[in-house]
């Protein structure tokens, strides 16, 4: 019976976290020319935005080996900055409440940001980007191909109308 920790042909493993640690290790660091978090966009702009830089560190160079061939790429990073504690939001102050879960405010239980991103350039250990709205030193979590390459097409949901 193979073990869960075999290597199938050229597979190479790093010293990772046991699957059952649920705590979180930052990867690497984001470079955005935003300097407050008033001056992050609300959602970024894959388009128009400003090219950033994402910064893996040494123990994960590798793991960038075929992200070239995607155009958009998603990131997930920790908003350090955010308050955790709100339930309920008003995020506007025009009187309008909301739940946490309803909306993509950074601030929530685990502030963890998501931004699909333009792929610009993959250097070593390093990405260049568009569409980012985080803060210059924000920490990554993650790197995944865009979804949409992956993810069947789900019917819309059904209105009343039917
Ligand atoms: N695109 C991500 C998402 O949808 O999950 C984050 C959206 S959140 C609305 C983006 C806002 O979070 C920015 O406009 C800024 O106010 C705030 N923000 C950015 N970087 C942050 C950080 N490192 N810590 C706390 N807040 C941050």
């Amino acid at each position: 019976m193979p073990s869960r920790n075999d290597l199938r042909p050229n597979e190479e493993a790093v010293d990772g976290p046991p699957p059952g640690d649920a705590q979180l290790r930052f990867i690497g660091v984001i470079r955005t020319p935003f300097t407050s978090r008033e001056l992050c966009p609300r959602q970024g702009d894959a388009i128009n935005g400003p090219e950033c830089r994402v910064v893996l560190e040494p123990l994960w160079h590798k793991a960038l080996k075929g992200l070239e061939r995607y155009d958009f790429i998603e990131l997930f990073y920790w908003l350090h900055e955010s308050r955790r504690d709100l339930v309920l939001q008003s995020p506007k102050a025009n009187g309008e409440t909301t739940g946490t879960f309803a909306l993509r405010s950074p601030v929530r239980p685990n502030p963890i940001g998501l931004s699909r991103v333009r792929l610009l350039g993959v250097e070593a250990g390093a990405l260049r980007v568009r569409g980012l709205d985080c803060l210059n030193g924000t920490p990554l979590l993650d790197v995944k191909p865009d979804r949409c390459a992956y993810t069947p097409q789900v019917p819309p949901k059904p209105t009343a109308m039917g």
